[in-house]
This record gives C-alpha cells, structure tokens and sequence, in this order.
C-alpha cells in the first residue's frame, strides 16, 4: 500500500468519524473529497478491494434507480457490493463509498456524466452502462456534444471496459461508435440494448436530438418512444439503430405496474420475464439496463425479480407517501424528458387530485429554467380537476409557465405550507408532487415528517368529513379567459420556423405566450409550424419567431433559412414583425462563424457574428438590459459561443444592465439588434415569459399588418393581468441588481 493511500485512508475514516459524531452528518462525499486531495489517485488504489471488479452507470435519467437496483440483484444473487447509493456521483462520492467499504464482490456506482472522465481512468470498470443523454443543465455542460466527447475521452481511458448501451438513443449509439473509433477499434466493446417495438406513447412537442451526428441529416424513425429514443435510421450516410443484443419485448404498461421479457434475439432462450409496481414508460428502460447488467455479471432472472418486488425507492423517486390517509407520490423530474414522463403518471389519474412543483435553480439544478417551457403542461389541462401549487426558488416562473398552459396555480412558501393547504382538501384527492435536485430533500423531508405525524391524519379525518363539495376545492384549471372564439377564415397568423431544429431553451414558449395572449383577448389565432425542409407563404403571416439551436442543428437549419432570403428581406422591409433568438438571431447578420468555419448569414441586418474560442468558451448566464421597447427590466437567459459585432449605426435590442451578462460580446454590453419590428437577442428564457411589454410590442405591429393584409380592423390590445409574469419578472431583476 503507497504511502498516500494509507494517509488518505487515515485522513477520510478520521472526517467520516467526525461528520457523524460531532456534525451528526451523513458523510457521503467529504471523505472522499479529502481523500482525494491526500491521494488523487484514491480511486484506483482502492479498487483493489473489488474481488471481481465494477459497474459504472451514466446518463442523464435514471442513475440512481438503475444502481441501486443492480446492487440489489447482486445482493439477492448472494454477492457483496460496495455501491453509492445516495446518489453522490462525482469522484469524491465514488472514492467515499469505496473508502467506507470491506472487501466486496462487485463495485456498483453511478456517476456523472461529466465526471466519468474523472472516475473511470482509476476505476477500470468493467461495465459502463450507458442509459441515456437529455439536454440536463446546459448552463453547466454547455451543449450536449460535449457531455458526448467527454464520455468517448473517459472510455478511451479505460479501453477493457464494455460500453452496455442504449441503443435506441442516437447519441448513446454515437458514444459507442466513437468509442470504437478512439481506441482504434473496428467493433466497438459494447453491449446495445432497446425496446423492441413502439410502446405507442403520445408524442412530447419538444426532442432533443432528432439529427445524425454523423452526417448531419435528419433521422427518419420507423417509431419513437419519448424523446430522441427509438428506432432511428439516417437517409443519408444509414447511420441506425445498431442491431439488440438484449431487447423488451411484449411491453405492458398499466397505470400500477410494467411488465416486459427481456431477450436475446441472437439466442433462441426463452428470455426473462419481469414486472414492476411502477408507472411509467422511462421504467421500462430502467428496468431493462438493470436486467441487462445483472444478466452480464451473472445473476439469474429469479434474483432480478426478487430484487424489484423488494424494492422500496426512499430517494424521491417515486417514493410513495400516506399522508393523513392521502396517497402522495413524491418524484424527482430535473429536466423535460424527465417531466413529461412524470406528467403523463399525473395525467393517468383522472380524479380530482393535487399536483405541486418545486423549482429551484440552485448551482446544481442548473441556474436557468428555461426548460420548464419545453414542458408539455398543456397535456395537464386536459387531464381533469386538480389543484395546483408551485414553489422552490423560482415557483414564480412555474406559475407563469402553468398559466400559459391555463393552469392557474398558486405559489406556495414551502413544502410545510403546502402540506397545510392539502390538508384542506378531501384526503381522497391523491397528490403528487414533482420536485427539481436540489428542491427533492426538503420536499422529501417535509413528507416524511407528516407522515409520520399521525395527529395530522385525525384533524384530516375530520375535515374530509366536513367537506361538503369535494370539487369546491378543486377545477382550477382555467379556461381561456377571453372573448369566445369564433371560428374565422381570417386568423392573425403567427409562424413558427423550423422548430424542429431551433428549439433551445424553452424559445417554443414565446410561440405560446403570444398565442395565449392573443386567444386571452378573444383575437382568433393560428400558429403555423414550419418544419425543417417545409416552406411558407410570408406574405400571409403576420408576426414570425425563429429560436436558438445547437451548432449542428443551427448549421441545418441555416440552409432553409437563406433559402427565404428574399422573402425574409421583403417581410422585414414591410415592417412585419420578426423575433430572432440567439442562433437564429446569428443568422441575421452578413455571416456567422462556427468552428473556423464561415457560414452565410441572411445579410438582413449589418453585423457579425465570430466565434474567438470553442464550444466551450460560453457566455452564460441569467441577464437584465434595459430597453426602449420596455419600461420595466428585460430579464432572460444568454448561453452562446458566438461573439456578435453590429455595424456603425445599427441599433441594439437593449443595454446590459445587470452585473452580470455579457449580450452580445464582452467590449459593448449591448445585446441584440431592433430594426423596424425585427428583434434579435441573445435573451432566452423564454423572452416574451416574464416580458410583456415586448410580447405585446410585437403582437400591435402583428395586428397592424393583419390590418394591412386582410382589411380587418382591430381595437389596441387590451391590457391583461400580468401580475404573475412581472413579479416573475422582479424576482429575477432583483437578483441581478437591475
Ligand atoms: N450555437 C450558437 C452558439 O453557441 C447558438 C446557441 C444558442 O442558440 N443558444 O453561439
């Protein structure tokens, strides 16, 4: 044993020993973050007590439920295991369960995706398990190409172990052929699993990737599941789904349990049959990733049954809770992928019932929030009454969010005061709580608490009793709160472009938000979705919103656009009004630059945009300016690479006016551009959200050129109640000092 290890072995049991009996803290990453500082390579030199060797899971959904669950099936096939379970998945959380740990039979660990290029050089783990990659904290990981690279990177560092892999989604499927590609391989070491067949879900607005990284052309699928997952092939280059190794096949899924047979469609064995008490497709993922690895490290069906009818999740992952006689499934969602699945569990339950969302936007949750409007909450409204309630640190922006879904929801000050109103409601109403990472623990701590407290059960007894009208309470879903709308031949049109490419950061939700604010004011509406490769008559549309996007989708995307120029010209020339965000906003200008590459810009306006380092060099953060199309403060969220310079005389969107936030490059703070009714800005959030003034700027001009189209004439807009989007709206400007 060197030197360092015996010290960091010193140093870590004597914090351990401190954290829990002086601090009474549990001690699941210090130890090992000292450790670590003693002996970097900590992790390596304890791998030793691993008789057999480990198992690493990544992927943005489903870490901590897929590893703990393995661990398990060793556990019932009669093996010990050394396993993270709390979920602390950076190195010093890896090195602290090692470091706490005896000799065992196999290491069973989730991590990072991010930190995997840490851990798994000391590790040499056997597996990797490869669940899946969802945009998740793009404020931290930039775009989602550099969570892939950092993977290939981490992987090439470990060339025995077998990459066990997801192969219904296209960017695991890419990880494992660059995998192959790194250590100079042919056939990459890896292992594909997938669902067989569609399990026939609704299909969610927004997807991640839908592109082969490859060749850069859109994927066709012959079906999808959620997401970008499913069975994919390119048209072009015939990047697809590589062939499964281990499929589900025969899926079921009911509202109280999944089932499926895991196979080997090499193999002629009858395969395995599982089922699980739980609800939802992202299950049945879980599930199989669990199969897959126990069946790898040689655990039979029996034991991996055993280990799922045991299992009792106390992580806030669908953790069930019997509070006063109500049913409350409490469960982690942090980014959209995850929370339309959580959202369709609500939405099965079509009784009157509770629902409440904790947002917060803490260093690990991510500082932006953009995300909760690539959300399909508008499912919700549909789905019966219900009361609503939103908190965490930025319950404000949830409530916005719900109310363009017509959802009204009321802000709660924290899980306790949640807990009081519920218990005004009839206990036979079941809740469910959705909660982001770092809002989780004290949800789930209040939870606990009450349901401990069985003196709430009684007063709530009673209440129930004494309610007279269960629906009293509840239905507050709000319809539509403006005029009727008659059905017309004459809609304001609104256009939408290319939303399957440039769709970063919630930017869809500006489309919703002056819908809504139209449809509120009894204006009939129609928004037209111009996907990639479609095309549209301008001269028929009266307002147009182009969003962000990755480089490459930006790339595509580009193509259709400048094949509009002249189109584009003549629209913003006839003072149409147009809002450009961040990639599309880039593409304004006379070109734009992507890695040493020149890109064609629209020449609409004079400007530029460069790009002085990679990816990585980002300008991201939560910003305020102050503009003349605004009296209160534009609040948004800026996260680019591109560095935009305008030409002499040509007018910014706005100044920058909080501390921090750069707009469009780091010597002018200034951000965007405004030219007649054209907007470009670096400003997601999305924009038009927690900024009325600039949704209603640009819903007059729509107004005006529908007057000037289609001879309809209109009164000035009516003003809307927009307590909820400014006090949003103050809340951010307040803690950016603007
Ligand atoms: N891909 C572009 C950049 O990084 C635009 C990003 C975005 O739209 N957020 O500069």
């Amino acid at each position: 044993m060197g030197l360092r290890y015996a010290g960091a072995r010193v140093i870590s049991a004597a914090s351990t020993w401190g954290l829990k009996h002086l601090f009474h803290r549990p001690a699941a990453n210090f130890p090992g973050k000292v450790a670590l500082y003693v002996d970097p390579q900590v992790i390596g030199d304890a791998r030793g007590k691993l008789e057999r060797g480990s198992v690493v899971v990544v992927g943005t959904n489903g870490k901590t439920t897929v590893t703990n669950l393995l661990a398990d099936v060793l556990e019932c096939a009669g093996m010990s295991v050394v396993c993270n379970r709390t979920g602390a998945n950076l190195d010093s959380g890896i090195a602290t369960s090692l470091l706490h740990a005896g000799h065992a039979d196999w290491g069973v660990f989730e991590s990072d995706e991010l930190w995997l290029a840490k851990v798994l050089p000391q590790l040499q783990a056997d597996y990797v398990v490869l669940l899946n990659l969802f945009r998740d904290q793009l404020d931290r990981c930039g775009e989602i190409d550099r969570i892939q690279d950092s993977i290939v990177g981490a992987l090439a560092s470990s060339p025995k172990s077998v990459l066990v892999y997801n192969a219904d989604d296209p960017l695991c499927a890419y990880i494992a052929e660059q995998a192959a590609q790194a250590v100079g391989r042919e056939h990459t070491p890896s292992i594909a699993f997938g669902v067989s067949a569609s399990m026939g879900l609704a299909q969610n607005t927004v997807t991640d990737a839908t592109m082969c990284q490859r060749c850069s052309t859109m994927f066709t699928y012959d079906f999808r599941q959620y997401g970008q997952l499913g069975e994919y092939i390119c048209p072009s280059c015939g990047f697809s789904r590589p062939a499964l190794e281990f499929a589900a096949e025969n899926v079921e899924l009911a509202s109280d349990h999944v089932a499926f047979e895991v196979v080997r469609p090499s193999e002629n064995n009858a395969g395995i049959s599982l089922s699980a008490p739980f609800n939802g497709a992202y299950m049945v993922y879980n599930l199989l990733a669990v199969a897959v690895g126990a069946e790898l490290l040689g655990c039979s069906g029996k034991a991996i049954q055993q280990a799922i009818d045991a299992f009792n999740p106390q992580n806030g992952r669908l953790e069930t809770f019997d509070i006063a006689g109500r049913t409350v499934l409490l469960n982690l969602a942090k980014n959209p992928t995850g929370f339309n699945q959580n959202l369709k569990i609500v939405a099965q339950d079509d009784q009157p019932k509770v629902v409440a969302f904790f947002i917060n936007d803490k260093e690990a949750d991510g500082r932006d929030v953009s995300w909760l409007w690539d959300i399909d909450f508008e499912e919700l409204a549909d789905s019966g009454r219900m009361q609503v309630f939103a908190g965490g640190i930025r319950g404000k922006d949830m409530q916005v969010r719900l109310k363009y879904a017509d959802i009204h929801a009321d802000v709660v000050e924290s899980a306790e005061d949640l807990l009081a109103r519920m218990q005004k409601l009839p206990t036979s109403h079941n809740a469910y709580v959705i909660a982001n990472y770092t809002s989780l623990p004290l949800v789930k701590a209040a939870l606990e608490a009450a349901a401990a407290d069985t003196s709430t059960a009684e007063s709530a007894v009673e209440l129930a009793a004494s309610a007279s009208d269960p629906s009293a309470a509840a239905g507050t879903v709000e319809p539509a709160a403006g005029g009727v709308e008659e059905p017309t031949d004459n809609p304001v049109v609104i256009a939408h472009l290319f939303p399957d490419l440039l769709n970063l950061y919630g930017d869809g939700g500006n489309v919703r938000v002056l819908e809504q604010r139209l449809r509120w004011r009894g204006i009939p509406v129609e928004v037209v979705r111009v996907q990639h490769g479609d095309t549209i008559d301008l001269a028929q549309v009266d307002l147009v919103m182009m969003g962000g996007s990755p480089d490459r989708e930006q790339r595509l995307a580009s193509a259709d656009v400048v094949a509009m120029r002249d189109d584009l010209k003549d629209y913003v020339e006839n003072d149409g009004p147009l809002l450009a965000i961040c990639g599309s906003y880039q593409m304004l200008g006379h070109e734009w630059l992507l890695d040493g590459q020149t890109v064609e810009g629209l020449g609409l306006i004079d400007m530029t945009t460069r790009r002085p380092g990679t990816s990585a060099d980002r300008l991201t953060n939560n910003i305020a300016l102050s503009s003349p199309l605004a009296a209160h403060p534009v609040v948004g969220y800026e996260n680019h690479a591109g560095r935009t310079y305008l030409g002499e005389g040509v007018e910014p969107f706005g100044q920058v006016t909080s501390s921090v936030g750069c707009g469009n490059n780091e010597q002018t703070h200034a951000d965007g551009v405004r030219y007649k009714n054209l907007i470009g800005t670096y400003l997601h959030g999305p924009l038009l959200a927690k900024n009325p003034e600039i949704a209603d700027h640009l819903l007059t001009e729509a107004l005006k050129r529908h007057t000037r189209r289609s001879g309809i004439k209109h009164e000035p807009l009516a003003p809307l109640d927009d307590a909820a989007e400014l006090s949003a709206n103050a809340a951010m400007a307040a803690k950016l000092g603007a």
